[in-house]
């Protein structure tokens, strides 16, 4: 147990930590040329407002949450997932008298108790965003326009995205009635979860995984065809943005996400290269959240990714990561009097913004150059007593071979032609 990370978590190690790197540095470029401001929420909030923002019919707060009493006796939970916390945030910050839309992201760990398999962790990362304030489809097309840009801009070109609408209360309380009547002749073919949704949230069963579920359902009445004028012409207006983009999308009636507070538009991106956990992506419109929070009627949406997923996707692409720049020089060191000397002098090279190192630990020559050689130092030069008396010493470029003797006070220079 003391030497094994829980089950479900994961180490990023040092060796693959550039390709973390690279994806945060991309999705704070890409935030950046959308508008839209990095938030950072907590790690845990009080229990109910998972139960109440993630929606209390779901997996998520049924079985996956990670609850517990604190020494005050309050009920804690790790977020399973960034909506909640940040609509709580944006209620209690008093987002609502900013400009609007209010436009945020964010970049979190996330927990949930979950079967770990490949792809499903019990902690793992999302990138997300979440928009406030803005009611028509022009939000949707540009979140969605925001994700496509992201795999374009990643080298992913085998995720699709699928879109569906799940409508708002008054055309799904509709809808719901007819899904029941269609449903009931079946209900003891259903599987038991499938049957307490029945009366709490029967579009939810639309979802379900279990085959003997899926052969009822697929006869069932889609929502889609059922949507008010409302939502027919916002799910219209989402169409034509993403056909005035170029952006292809195909309409699945089977999308309804998980989340009780989704309204109106609901999306994926799916990946066709990772496996049985293929969603990548998923997001939506939530009209209803922001109310039932505790907060104005407020539209909103939004979407999270799955971080570990993206990278496997890319890793199955094949896509090569940007190696992270290297060490710009080692100074080895001969004796004490060489080591002092190196040590300020690698100090006036990290002034200078270069990335210097050296011997820490007494190693050999020999092995100073061998160490160089495994942190990847573009140049190394040596020093001992006479280097140091004469103020010259040898440059070597590790990558070449090359050596040329250069003062020591033009080495800042040289390094950083
Ligand atoms: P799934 O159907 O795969 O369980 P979900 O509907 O629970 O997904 P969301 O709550 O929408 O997923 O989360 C958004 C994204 O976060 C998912 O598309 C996925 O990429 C990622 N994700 C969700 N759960 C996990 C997990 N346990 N491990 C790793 N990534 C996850
Ligand atoms: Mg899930």
């Amino acid at each position: 147990m003391l030497t094994q990370a829980p089950k479900g978590t994961k180490d990023i190690l040092p060796s693959e930590i550039h390709k973390w790197q690279y994806i945060e540095k991309e999705i704070a470029k890409l935030c950046h040329d959308f508008g839209y401001k990095e938030i950072r929420i907590p790690v845990f909030e009080h229990t109910e407002l998972f139960q109440r923002g993630v929606g209390d019919t779901t997996d998520i707060v049924q079985k996956e949450m990670y609850t517990f009493l604190d020494k005050g006796q309050r009920s804690i939970t790790l977020r399973p997932e960034g909506t909640a916390g940040v609509v709580r945030s944006y209620i209690e910050n008093g987002m609502a008298s900013h400009p609007q839309p209010v436009k945020l992201y964010y970049n979190i760990t996330a927990y949930r108790y979950e079967n770990v398999q490949k792809g499903r962790y019990r902690e793992f990362h999302q990138f997300g965003v979440e928009a406030f304030g803005a009611a028509g489809p022009s939000i949707d097309v540009e979140i969605i326009s925001m994700l496509r840009l992201f795999f374009d801009r990643l080298g992913i070109n085998q995720v699709s995205l699928n879109i569906n609408s799940i409508g708002c209360p008054v055309c799904r309380a509709e809808y719901n009635k007819k899904l029941k009547d269609y449903l009931s002749p079946n209900l003891d073919k259903l599987c038991e979860t499938c049957n307490t949704r029945f009366e709490r949230n029967p579009l939810r069963i639309i979802d379900c995984k279990e085959e003997a579920c899926k052969k009822i359902t697929a006869g069932a009445p889609a929502l889609i065809e059922n949507l008010c004028g409302e939502c027919h012409s916002h799910f219209e207006g989402l169409k034509a943005g993403l056909e005035n983009l170029g952006i292809d999308y195909t309409v699945d009636k089977n999308i309804v996400r998980g989340l009780d507070y989704y309204t109106k538009t609901v999306f994926e991106f799916v990946s066709s290269n990772i496996g049985a956990q293929g969603t990548v992506c998923g997001g939506g419109r939530y009209d209803g959240l922001i109310e039932a929070c505790g907060g104005k009627p407020t539209p909103g949406i939004g979407f999270a990714i799955g971080l570990e997923r993206l990278l496997m996707v890319m890793e199955n692409q094949g896509i090569t990561f940007p190696e992270p720049k290297g060490l710009d020089i080692f100074i080895a060191t001969i004796g004490e009097k060489a080591d002092r000397y190196a040590e300020k002098m690698v100090y006036q090279l990290r002034k200078e913004g270069l990335s210097a190192q050296k011997d820490l630990i007494g190693k050999s020559v020999k092995a100073q150059m061998k160490y160089a050689d495994k942190l990847g130092a573009k140049y190394s030069i040596v020093l001992g007593d006479d280097e140091i008396d004469s103020g010259k010493a040898v440059l070597k470029n590790m990558e070449t071979g090359d050596q040329k003797e250069i003062s020591l006070d033009t080495l800042i220079c040289r390094l950083k032609m």
